[in-house]
């Protein structure tokens, strides 16, 4: 039998590059090894976004889009919706028992998040929401779990709630693992750490070829640059880490053109936007298809709901079992 692996998206934003070299473009590379599950986070975006539900509906589909295009298979991968496995609001509650508030607040990922949104008083929803995403790891019993840097302490985490639960009830779980991508934390166009979907320094995967050009003639590159013969530091430029990202050849030579400044930044971020469209290209050409056929998107949705539903249902009753909850 094949191992199981399991990611996610919350559904606040359209996907981006960063989420590709992130997470994405080893979810596409190893549907084929692993039996993938790739859930569509609605529950968890709305511990940020529960003004706005409707807005997260619509969403829900674009990223299900995001996911076609870039070559989710949804004949080897099992796309599914949070919100309609109940089993994982169940388990969250079970696990939230032996959970400390401590715990959670130490959590360097919770406490940048809680910062960044300028929280000061934490609801108790988003302080617990990597309880949720043990439970979403766990309800399909999931081993690799690939994902960007942000998520590691999450995935500590959920090892300590797995080795808990084993040892307080019975042994259900196995531990699982944290596949990082090559590009664990891609940089935000505005020279952020992060591309993120919130932070509006992000280039999407549905760009036309002009929406990429535009953005990476915009993107922040070396302060200390200002003149073309200025020499360069692509160790602080947004766009050398995107070279190294997207590139298909070697990037040696960008990095001496740029310290010796005769690659100018124009044509630098001419050679990136090239090497991302064609990147975007064969996605573009898959989202036509898919988005010819809306029908078709929800039946995927629906299918792969259903997978999922019934193996919750089968893991529910193996922890009620261990925890002697089966009552009648
Ligand atoms: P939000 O700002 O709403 O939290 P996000 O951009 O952080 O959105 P998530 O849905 O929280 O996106 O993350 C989905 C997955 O993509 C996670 O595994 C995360 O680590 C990864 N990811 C997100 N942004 C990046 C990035 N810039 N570089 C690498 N991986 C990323
Ligand atoms: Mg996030």
């Amino acid at each position: 039998m094949k191992e199981r692996m399991m990611t996610g998206d919350r559904v606040t934003g359209k996907l981006h590059l960063g989420h590709y070299v992130g997470s994405l473009k080893n979810r596409v590379a190893l549907q084929h090894q692993y039996d993938t599950f790739v859930m569509l986070a609605d529950v968890q975006a709305l511990t940020t976004h529960f003004k706005e539900p409707k807005q997260l509906s619509q969403y829900l589909r674009l990223v299900t889009l995001d996911y076609l295009s870039a070559g989710i298979d949804p004949n080897e991968t099992t796309i599914f919706v949070q919100s309609m496995i109940p089993e994982i609001a169940e388990l969250t509650i079970y696990y939230s028992m032996f959970v400390t508030v401590n715990s959670l607040r130490h959590n360097p990922t919770v406490k940048a998040e809680a910062l960044e949104k300028g929280y000061e008083d934490l609801y108790y929803g988003f302080l617990g929401y990597p309880i949720s995403q043990t439970a979403d790891i766990t309800f399909c019993k999931a081993t690799v779990v690939p994902v960007g840097k942000d998520q590691l302490p999450h995935m500590e985490q959920t090892r300590k709630i797995i080795r808990r639960f084993n040892q307080l009830y019975k042994p259900v779980f196995a531990e699982p693992r944290a596949l990082v991508g090559e590009f664990p934390r891609l940089p935000g166009i505005n020279g952020d750490s992060k591309m993120s979907k919130s932070k509006g320094n992000s280039i999407h995967l549905d760009s036309t070829y002009e929406e990429v050009l535009n953005k990476i003639k915009k993107a922040k590159t070396d302060p200390a640059r200002v003149k073309k013969s200025d020499p360069g530091h692509s160790e602080r430029c947004v766009i050398f880490t995107y070279h190294q990202a997207f590139a298909n050849e070697s990037t040696e030579e960008i990095y001496e053109g740029c310290k010796t400044a005769s690659l100018g930044c124009a044509e630098c971020k001419d050679k990136v936007s090239k090497s991302i469209n064609q990147l975007l290209e064969p996605m573009r050409e898959r989202r036509d298809m898919f988005q010819k056929n809306p029908s078709q998107l929800d039946e995927i949705l629906m299918e792969g709901t259903a997978r999922a539903q019934h193996i919750a249902k089968e893991t529910l009753h193996e922890v009620k079992e261990a925890m002697n909850m089966n009552y009648f």
